[in-house]
């Protein structure tokens, strides 16, 4: 298809404003391209060069452009300024001052040079990109050129979703009820153009038989969301029960030794991971495979995961090995989707987990998910509460038989979380009763975390609410384990009270501030415990400062104080 005729397709659907007829538009369009060249027409109707995950960017700014239009069409710049400043839209301003005759040129000449444009990097690539641009401006007319203008700054705009096309696809062939096999096919790839072209090549038998392709993402499966855990198990029955992690979920990708990792919303998100990579790439008993999951960074000192904010440090370009050393990352796998030759999406649940489990290997990074099977409410919310208590966000529950929904969202994977989240309103002041020596990195310090209590004035006695592992500095936590050894004890202080034991105790003396995100029943602790043994506990603390020298251990705040602020967080609802 020459590109000119595809802009007259542009044109017209920049002229509507009705969905049927935008759908009519496209077909038509579909039903001309060749199969060779379908795949380019939809990335290009689309502002695209390809499917998002490859990562491909055109990267041009305007003052490139503009400098482009200036070169093919010797206007100063200035002027085309100018223009631009009147038009508003540098689409118009191409299309006012290119004036070949043009038409000669297919749409797969333009998208080649569209891709080389894309791909010039390095040295002296500015000039040579405005080079290729303005060259290409020389071959088209004045409709061509508005078009490219407004491709390359990423204003094409015609309002084309993936839904759409798809629409227009399965009408293109003459039977709208294609779509959800077309639908299928693409939920397994993410990319328009391999599913049009694979129905254009091989037809609806083509598209019946597609199958995953490892290296091209499969969309994701979503989860719904029910209020208890009653109705849990009234809508799935006897259910798979997994931890909530609260990190970045990532697609993993693996060929042999070359590892791809794709974001929730079908990013390629390698370079941040590269313990994550390392770890795929040695310790799986699988040739080929695909496995999701969640990432998160995650405390050697305490084996504590940490909170999302901390997590997402990792979402940056540069940096990422020293980060990874500060904060490395755990992988909690929660799915299998593919693995050597076999598509595990439409196995049941319960067949996809069995299969994960066999194929990780022991290591220091992927690790199956916390899992367990129950048909009782009762033991969900337990875990539930324990889940929230150690900063997780909650449970993910999963019907056994199931198969994997890619792309969808339904209860064949069922969240409960909090109805609330964020910031404590207040801080916490904590007396310190005992220490934790710390694992891993930490372990040299002598001290990992600190155990942190508060006073309840009814018995005398401090009730402990938290582990404390964050906030302090390395120097500080040396400085801690000094001052701490001074006032160590043989066993627990007489009037502290605690279930949980302590690496070492010592004498209540000093007071800590900390802030967390927010208050969870929990029976780790023994701040207002009732009958059954419920505590509270903070969820997140980090400490705020040093020891607060200004403050007795009566000073800290007491299991009444807590007990308020958990009852107010209840009424802040905030998501
Ligand atoms: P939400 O974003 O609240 O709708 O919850 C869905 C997200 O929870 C998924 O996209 C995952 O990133 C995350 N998640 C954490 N743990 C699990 C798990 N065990 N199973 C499924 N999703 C999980």
């Amino acid at each position: 298809m020459k590109f000119l005729r595809l802009t007259e397709y542009f044109e017209q659907l920049e002229a509507t404003t009705k969905r049927l007829e935008m759908f009519n538009i496209l077909a038509e369009l579909f039903r001309e391209a060749s199969p060779k060249e379908i795949d380019k027409i939809i990335y290009l109707s689309q502002g695209q060069l390809l499917p998002p995950f490859k990562g491909i960017e055109i990267g041009m700014s305007e003052k490139l452009l503009i400098r482009a239009i200036s070169d093919a069409t010797g206007t100063t710049t200035k002027r085309v300024e100018d223009i631009f400043k009147q038009a508003g839209d540098l689409g118009k301003v191409a299309e006012e001052l290119v004036k070949g005759k043009g038409g000669g040129v297919s749409t797969d000449k333009v998208y080649e040079e569209l891709m080389d444009i894309a791909q010039t990097s390095g040295a002296g690539s500015v000039e040579k990109k405005i080079g290729l641009l303005s060259n290409l401006f020389n071959g088209v007319s004045s409709r061509e050129a508005k078009y490219i203008a407004r491709f390359v700054i990423g204003r094409l705009r015609l309002g084309i979703g993936d839904p759409t096309v798809l629409e227009a696809l399965a009408l293109a062939q003459g039977d709208r009820a294609l779509r959800p096999e077309l639908e299928r096919a693409y939920n397994l790839c993410s990319d328009l153009g391999l599913v049009a072209k694979t129905l254009l090549d091989k037809g609806m038998e083509g598209i019946k038989k597609f199958r995953i392709h490892v290296g091209y993402p499969i969309r994701m499966a979503l989860c719904e969301r029910l209020p208890s855990s009653e109705e849990i198990i009234t809508k799935i029955g006897k259910a798979a029960v997994e931890a909530k992690y609260d990190g970045f979920r990532c697609q993993i990708h693996k060929e042999k030794a070359k590892v791809e990792i794709f974001s929730r919303n079908l990013e390629r998100t390698t370079h941040m991971f590269p313990e994550i990579t390392e770890a795929a790439r040695n310790y799986l008993a699988v040739k080929t495979t695909i496995f999701e999951g969640e990432a998160l960074a995650y405390n050697e000192a305490t084996g504590e995961l940490f909170p999302f904010q901390v997590t997402i440090q990792r979402k940056r370009k540069h940096g990422i090995e020293e980060l990874a050393k500060e904060y490395p990352l755990k992988f909690f796998a929660f799915e299998l989707l593919y693995a050597d030759g076999k598509d595990y999406t439409e196995k049941p649940y319960i067949e996809r987990r069995g299969k994960l489990e066999a194929i990780i290997k022991k290591n220091p990074v992927i690790e199956p998910a916390e899992m367990f099977v129950t048909d009782n409410p009762k033991k969900i919310y337990e875990y539930f509460e324990e889940a929230i208590e150690r900063g997780l966000e909650g449970v993910v529950a999963k019907r056994l038989d199931a198969p994997y929904a890619a792309g969808a969202r339904n209860f064949n994977w069922i969240k409960l979380k909090r109805s609330y989240r964020g910031e404590l309103a207040d801080t916490i002041d904590v007396c310190i009763v005992g220490y934790f020596r710390g694992k891993g990195a930490r372990a040299r310090f002598g001290v990992g975390a600190l155990l942190g209590a508060v006073y309840d004035e009814e018995t005398d006695t401090f009730k402990t609410v938290s582990k404390v592992g964050s906030g302090f500095t390395e120097d500080e936590f040396v400085q801690l384990k000094k001052i701490l050894d001074e006032i160590a004890l043989t066993h627990k202080h007489p009037r502290v009270d605690s279930v949980m034991e302590s690496d070492v105790w010592i004498e209540p003396r000093y007071v800590v501030t900390v802030t967390a995100d927010e208050i969870t029943r929990s029976p780790s602790h023994t701040a207002g415990r009732d009958r059954e043994g419920i505590g509270y506990a903070l969820r997140f603390p980090r400490a705020i400062g040093f020891l607060r020298t200004d403050k007795k251990p009566e000073d800290a705040n007491s299991v009444k104080e807590v007990i308020e602020m958990f009852e107010q967080q209840k009424k802040v609802k905030v998501s």
